[in-house]
């Protein structure tokens, strides 16, 4: 059987899209997109495998599927606090700008964000809930990230909208 990383490179040269087209449209790194297809399966977080596989018209794999090309546990989400650091994403809503963080699966021992440098968040700042996905806490309502950057870069705003669509 072929792996899910090999049925993405194959629907991905289908559709004549190099990895870092592909890798910009889901939000992931080229790098990952390259290990991923070529079988390191822990290379992409299963939602980053979900945004591929709708990408690509392909369906996303089951739960059960998931669980048996990861043995691994991959850690618990995590988020970058910074406001300005690269990896939160800013979406404009109505005048203002709201920060939603992208959240990720931290390995064990990872405790730096690998844009910025800043402590990783691994829960709700204000009530100490498990993060979900998401710019708000499901628990307490609180913003993860209150503060938004001081320029709206509309460029990158848009960009990582696309991203952001691709996740919900
Ligand atoms: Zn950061
Ligand atoms: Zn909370």
């Amino acid at each position: 059987m072929k792996t899910l990383g090999t049925q993405i490179r194959e629907a991905r040269l289908r559709r004549h899209l190099s990895q870092s087209d592909l890798a910009r449209q889901v939000g992931c790194r080229q790098s990952a997109l390259s290990m991923y297809e070529l079988g390191r399966a822990t290379a992409l977080s299963a939602e980053t495998v979900g945004r591929l596989c709708a990408a690509l018209g392909l369906l996303p794999p089951a739960e059960g599927e998931f669980a048996a090309e990861r043995p691994q546990p991959e850690g618990v989400r995590a988020y970058c606090p910074n406001p300005e650091c690269p990896s939160n994403l800013p979406v404009r809503v109505g005048q203002a700008v709201a920060l939603v963080p992208r959240g990720h699966l931290a390995r064990e021992g990872e405790r730096h964000c690998a844009w910025c440098g800043e402590v990783l968040e691994r829960a709700c700042p204000d009530c100490g809930a498990p993060l979900n996905p998401g710019a708000f806490c499901a628990q307490c309502g609180a913003a993860y990230l209150a503060a938004a950057p001081e320029r709206f870069d509309a460029e990158r705003a848009a960009a990582s909208e696309r991203a952001f669509a691709w996740s919900r």
